[in-house]
């Protein structure tokens, strides 16, 4: 077991007989939505309603952007691309490279963020020193196939891990004063630990959904349940759609457009160690 920043615990176990820990032990229900909404969603689909989503970055800041169930959330400028690079230290085969693809797909369809590949990094893995940086430049997110050698903290049955932060660059900014949002996370899968491509995916669409800005709910049915089952899910389930529309493009507001290109200046009172370790039981 791993614990975060705010000394919460979680398992991700991969068949379904297994101790699961709901990390905050809250349910929430309902969403504020940001003031001002956009009605035009560029093409993401407004999934039917469901409460079965909770958000990951939680903050006690008034300028978090998002709220639900009476609490503040961080998550991503809905307004901009996320620029992401690949560290494949494990050797990943092309096909789950192809993998990866399709999970990024399915985040972008969700959420209506426009990931963009910057290039490959070759740097650390370890979640204390996440190395962002490519021949073309730096990225605010990687997106990882390692093993415990390589992310010490995937030693054991811990099969990927996801969240913001990492060893370079800011990994929360402020955008004019106004909103917090997350600028650098990261998904990792383990391949020792992931074994079959369905595997990979489930693994990938829920640690990516980590990144950018989910938490664990209790329902079988969602790619965010701690547990992966067996056979895994590939695809996200109507709770994750709309957890995913809540933090994604759609929130592209008249309060978050036009805010990208302002100054920027990380504070200093955030915790940029927040992710989530899923732990898988063979
Ligand atoms: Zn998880």
């Amino acid at each position: 077991a791993q614990a975060d920043a705010a000394g919460n615990v979680c398992f991700y176990t991969i068949t379904t007989a297994h101790l699961i820990i709901d990390i905050n032990g809250v349910t929430d229900t309902g969403i504020t939505p940001i003031p001002n909404e956009r009605t035009d969603t560029r093409g993401v689909p407004k999934p039917p309603p469901s409460s079965d989503f909770t958000y990951l970055y939680e903050s006690s800041q008034p300028e978090a952007p998002y709220t639900l169930g009476g609490k503040r959330y961080l998550g991503w400028d809905p307004c901009s691309p996320i620029t992401y690079a690949v560290n494949n230290k494990a050797g990943a085969t092309p096909a789950q490279r192809a993998v990866l693809d399709q999970a990024i797909l399915g985040v972008e369809q969700a959420t209506g963020f426009d990931f963009q590949y910057v290039g490959e990094a070759t740097g650390s893995l370890a979640t204390s020193s996440i190395d962002a940086n490519t021949p073309n430049g730096q990225a605010e997110a990687v997106f990882g196939f390692s093993n415990a050698t390589f992310t010490p903290i995937l030693g054991g049955s811990v099969i990927g891990i996801g969240g913001a932060g990492s060893g370079s660059g800011n990994n929360v900014e402020l955008l004019r004063g106004k909103l917090y949002i997350v600028k650098g996370g990261y998904a990792i899968a383990d391949l020792d630990d992931v074994l079959t491509n369905d595997e990979l995916l489930g693994t990938m669409l829920h640690e990516i959904a980590h990144m950018v800005g989910l938490d664990h709910v209790s329902v079988q049915t969602e790619i965010m349940w701690d547990t992966l089952p067996n056979p895994p899910l590939t695809a996200f389930g109507v709770g994750d759609r709309n957890g995913l529309y809540n933090i994604g493009q759609p929130q592209c507001t008249a309060g978050f457009g036009g805010l990208t290109q302002a100054p920027r200046g990380a504070p200093t009172s955030l915790s940029i160690d927040m992710w989530r370790a899923d732990t898988a039981e063979h």
